[in-house]
């Protein structure tokens, strides 16, 4: 998608180049691509365009500093990334600021992202001193033990919905566990991954222990995934591109963890608190303009309740304002694509609820906007039940029983996130059980922190992000066995 909104140019817009070894770098081809911000619409940054051979001088400048990490006393390694914690929150209206220029998102949104990757630097850095093996009672005269060690050099690849929030939920992890990172942002949005990277060697990160080289996934992000020296890769980011790494990886054996997409299921059933999960669910489909992937874009709801829900749902929706609390689509080929589903969705027969158009924000006339949209009347079969939108798209499906909303809730190519909602505890608890998804919620939208492991089943990818578990994915267990 990224590849058709990004010219090549010669303009004289402000430069945005790599960070390599502890210092800027220009692309070692000289070229730039454009990017518009999705507010106005205007070009308003030129992003370095790197290549294989930026790629490789990135991963010359890990390889250096690998060993050096490696071996840095633990708790100098948690001061470290304590500090960076508090240069991003020192610097956060200013990172924030870039977030909204490239990506639009209201600023309130770019804060919270902003103190999410701050809270990732201080939870990974406070889990220094957690024990990284096992003594193991085999026999009299052996002495066995375990040990996490780090995998070396890990490629980071991240979109560009929450663009410094899904670098730091990956890079902290492989950091604390003695990794070093070549990391790529999205071509979109790279400004905050620079300035993280930037801010660490700033708060005393020796050089080369993160590396961010921009530019297209075709050019650097295959390169990395194809790198020799790089042993692990944490991708975020579509299906299809996770197919695509994922055959590059099985090639050369080394282990992913994917991020990718979601359709997530919202529940509702007839005791539930309906005012609560009616404006949980608007939350759940337009947070962040419906650019997420564990939004709740397929809500379920029992058929005695579904018009009074579907009513409720219209009314908190008209809360939601473009150019205020929602943001833009991020290119035109997204806004485009987002559109498109408004057509089929008429085709197929959904009832249109409220929105379902291009949304006209005084001021950012030529920005990519739509509207706040729901549709009812819609089943499981439809495409806008099925395919992932990534715009602020809510469809409502009417169910019968609790088997039938398991069944719909599971009958999806997806398996991120499940919430549900009911007053019934045993009921909530037996359908939590039986929903594949990697994250549940009951009566709650999406209250996820650092601590709480992130990933998803089926198509929505494998591995987990966050939490202590996510450690364990960025390194691999020794055992070494003495006689005596
Ligand atoms: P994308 O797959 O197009 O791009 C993601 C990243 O991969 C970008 O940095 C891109 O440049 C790079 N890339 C593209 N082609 C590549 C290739 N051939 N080899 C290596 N790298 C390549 O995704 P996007 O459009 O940036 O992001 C939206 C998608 O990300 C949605 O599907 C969304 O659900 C998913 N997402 C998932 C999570 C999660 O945690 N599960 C979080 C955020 C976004």
């Amino acid at each position: 998608m990224t590849l058709d909104t990004l010219e090549k140019t010669d303009s004289t817009l402000r430069k945005l180049d790599h960070w390599i070894a502890g210092e800027s770098a220009g692309p070692a081809g000289g070229d730039y691509l454009e990017t518009l911000t999705p507010l106005t619409g205007q070009p308003h940054l030129r992003v370095a365009s790197g290549t294989a051979d930026d790629v490789a001088r990135a991963v010359d400048a890990a390889e250096q500093a690998r060993d050096g990490w490696r071996h840095f006393v633990a708790a100098d390694r948690g001061r470290l990334m304590l500090a960076l914690a508090k240069a991003l929150r020192d610097n956060k209206d200013r990172l924030a600021e870039m977030e909204r220029a490239d990506s639009g998102k209201p600023m309130a949104g770019a804060l919270a992202e902003i103190e999410g990757s701050a809270q990732y630097f201080e939870f990974y850095g406070s889990l220094v001193y957690l024990p990284t093996g096992d003594v193991l009672d085999v026999a009299p005269d052996q002495h066995v033990f375990t040990k996490r060690e780090p995998y070396g050099i890990i490629g980071v690849i991240t979109p560009w919905n929450l663009p410094l929030n899904q670098a730091a939920r990956a890079i902290a992890p492989a950091l604390v566990a003695g990794n070093v990172v070549v990391a790529k942002p999205s071509e979109i949005t790279s400004q905050t991954t620079i300035e993280m990277a930037r801010l660490a060697t700033e708060v005393g990160f020796p050089k080369g222990v993160i590396n961010i080289v921009l530019g297209t996934g075709q050019a650097v992000g295959e390169a990395i995934v194809k790198h020799d020296a790089v042993r692990k890769v944490a991708f975020t980011g579509s299906v299809g591109v996770g197919r695509a790494i994922g055959r590059i990886a099985a090639e050369r054996i080394i282990p992913l963890t994917l991020e990718l997409g979601g359709k997530s299921a919202n529940i509702v059933f007839e005791d539930a608190d309906l005012d609560l999960a009616a404006t949980e669910a608007v939350k759940g489909f337009t947070l962040n303009a419906g650019q997420v992937c564990s939004a709740g874009t397929r809500i379920l709801v029992q058929r005695s309740v579904y018009d009074a829900f579907v009513e409720k749902m219209a009314q908190a929706l008209e809360t939601v304002k473009p150019g205020e609390s929602l943001g833009p689509i991020i290119t035109p080929p997204q806004f485009e694509r987002v559109q498109s589903y408004f057509r089929v969705a008429e085709e197929d027969g959904a009832r249109l609820v409220a929105g379902g158009g291009k949304a006209d924000v005084p001021g950012c006339e030529d920005g990519f906007f739509v509207k706040p949209t729901l549709y009812a009347d819609v089943n499981n079969d439809m495409r806008i039940a099925r395919e992932e939108i990534f715009g602020p798209v809510g469809v409502a499906i009417p169910f019968d029983t609790e088997e039938d909303a398991v069944r719909m809730a599971n009958d999806s190519d997806y398996g991120l996130i499940g919430t549900l909602w009911s007053r019934d505890i045993s009921r909530a608890l037996r359908v939590a059980d039986r929903i594949n998804a990697g994250q549940i919620f009951v009566n709650v939208w999406n209250t996820m922190s650092v601590q709480t492991p992130f990933g998803g089943y089926k198509n929505s990818g494998y591995g987990r992000e966050k939490g202590i578990e996510a450690i364990h994915h960025y390194s691999h267990t020794k055992t070494v066995t003495v006689k005596y």
